[in-house]
């Protein structure tokens, strides 16, 4: 005869909610199609770059943060667009600058 005592399935905590729907500023996101094929500052200056990003907002294609320039941040500071995401193939990520959240 045992007894139930109550308990309850352990709640694994709510990771879960901060996937996304933690930033307020997905209006920002729009159907936006790559402008460059490249960095587009870098291509203007002959620079190099690691990684592209993409402007969800504008469109413009910038160059990550272990670029020389990181024109992705850049171009956050400057035209206030706060979500990008990878032009990397094979990666699906957004990032939101505004709340340094990172969500696919
Ligand atoms: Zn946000
Ligand atoms: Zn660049
Ligand atoms: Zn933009």
């Amino acid at each position: 005869m045992s007894d139930p005592d109550g308990s309850l399935p352990a709640s694994p905590g709510g990771t879960e909610s901060r996937r996304g729907s933690g930033c307020t500023h997905l209006a920002a996101i729009h159907d936006v199609k790559p402008n460059s094929s490249g960095c587009e500052e870098c291509l203007k200056i002959g620079g190099r770059w690691v990684h592209l990003r993409l402007c969800l907002t504008c469109g413009h294609v910038g160059c990550c943060d272990s670029s020389p320039n990181t024109h992705a941040t850049k171009h956050f500071h400057a035209s206030k667009h706060p979500i990008i995401s990878s032009l990397e193939p094979g990666e699906l990520w957004k990032f939101c600058y505004l709340d340094e959240l990172v969500w696919e």
